[in-house]
């Protein structure tokens, strides 16, 4: 009981610790936002009362923004860092690590928002039911490989797996992307049951690999005919059988790695998860409503100054809801096609849109595949649209070439990650979506 207590008042006495108000009243909260839309909402939030910095450079790219060590710097002069949550900005917590000032709060604004991830969008990638969790695409020359899967805590991951085993042609993510259709028949038809030490073989088919118990690691023979570049898709991820020793070897012992994996090893921007919560007018709200909750927590004293500048700010985004919803309800069309990054999930959610883009996941990072630019192409046509969105401070050459090819239009949906300098003054999160919202009503014929 005494114990209790004790843990009880030292959590009470750290807690008073922890959050160090300003030292007079008259000084200004420091603050750090990461991206625009967070810049904004302090800046209505805050007024005269906050000195408010945007950590990223006007005009850089949101999703592959890594930060500097003078970032940790400006950190330790500030009362208050605001950021999206970790799946736009992962690189948030290693960055707080490093922060020595104990009277920095950092608020992560996705607080009491609950994250949609890819299948929620309503638009899914051929991922929807797939069987297999892993796939990697190699460059083999002819011979023999091992495949190895080892016991890890004195267990294998499970007690057998299938793995499918194909020649492709192109030893990137397209060779994975363009098998995946196949890969998943094979995986839901008739097997191929294997013991340990058998042989595999590239095959228009999946194998059962029954792993033996008795031992600590199972062994496969990977047999290579032609030197070529194959995929290989498996039921689990070949690192949940791992433990110490790399997967796969030549015939040298030599560790053979992927040209390129799904899910992608190194560069998990969001895991899954859409970190986009700034489109969403209703979440903006709530998201106001925690940057105003962390400066009252920090500076006492102009507590209702906050609370009143949120309020008639989210009775502005209040109202701009309203006449998006009144607006979005009378498309004639209810795909937006978009040639970016798909920022708009949340979004769409909330005014029953459909949409379609040809880049996998919640980042621009990476290139877009032929068959995604050609199912866009194909969606302008059946949808009737005549406008392609394009996505705010990159190049639109993706837009540029479906335009082309199908005569469409070109405007800009601006997902509002960051802004150009010059523009940071007369540019607000507010005036973007009231621009967005002229030219979603013109490109999807509403009233
Ligand atoms: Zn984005």
């Amino acid at each position: 009981m005494l114990k209790r207590l004790l843990s009880l008042l030292s959590a009470a006495v750290l807690a008073l610790v922890l959050v160090v108000p300003l030292a007079s009243a008259d000084q200004q909260l420091k603050v750090f936002a990461t991206i625009f839309p967070l810049y904004d909402f302090a800046r209505e939030v805050g007024g005269d009362k906050v000195d408010l910095s945007m950590l990223l450079p006007p005009g850089v790219e949101a999703h592959t923004f890594e930060p500097k060590p003078q970032d940790i710097v400006r950190l330790n002069k500030a009362d208050v860092f605001l950021y999206t949550g970790e799946f736009m900005e992962p690189w948030a917590t290693n960055v707080l690590k490093g922060v020595t000032n104990k009277g920095l709060i950092a608020v992560d604004t996705s607080t009491g928002i609950t994250l949609m991830n890819e299948a929620e969008h309503g638009h899914t990638h051929g991922k929807e039911g797939a069987v297999f969790e892993w796939a990697g695409v190699f460059e083999l020359e002819a011979g023999e490989y091992v495949w190895s899967f080892a016991k890890v805590g004195g267990e294998y991951a499970d007690l057998s797996m299938k793995m499918v085993i194909v020649t492709v042609d192109d030893a990137s993510v397209h060779g994975i992307e363009e098998n995946e259709g196949a890969a998943g028949g094979y995986f839901s038809g008739e097997v191929k049951e294997v013991k340990e030490g058998a042989t595999l073989e590239p095959m228009k088919g999946a194998y059962q690999l029954a792993f033996d118990h008795s031992k600590p690691v199972s062994a496969f023979r990977v047999k290579i005919a032609q030197k070529g570049s194959y995929v290989v898709f498996t039921e689990h991820m070949p690192t949940e059988f791992e433990a110490g020793e790399h997967f796969l070897k030549n015939a040298k012992g030599e560790n053979v790695e992927a040209k390129a994996e799904e899910p992608e090893a190194e560069h998990h921007h969001h895991g899954g998860k859409d970190p986009h919560i700034w489109l969403d007018l209703v979440l903006a709200q709530t998201m106001v409503d925690t940057i105003a909750q962390s400066f009252a927590q920090k500076d006492p004293t102009n507590s209702s100054f906050y609370q009143a500048n949120a309020e008639s700010y989210k009775a502005r985004l209040k109202d701009l809801d309203a006449r998006y919803a009144a607006t979005l309800s009378t498309c004639q069309i209810r795909t937006i096609i978009y040639a970016g990054h798909f920022a708009f999930g949340y979004f769409a959610k909330r005014y029953k849109l459909d949409h379609v883009s040809p880049y996998k996941g919640f980042s621009p990072d990476a290139e877009p595949a032929p068959k995604s630019i050609k199912e866009i192409i194909d969606k302008i046509k059946s949808v009737g649209s005549n406008t392609i969105y394009y996505e705010e401070l990159i190049d639109p050459k993706v837009a540029r070439m479906i335009a082309g090819e199908t005569g469409a239009r070109l405007e800009l949906l601006n997902g509002a990650h960051n802004v150009a300098k010059d523009q940071m003054t007369n540019l607000s999160y507010l005036k973007i979506m009231e621009a967005n919202l002229l030219k979603l009503k013109d490109g999807l014929k509403c009233q």
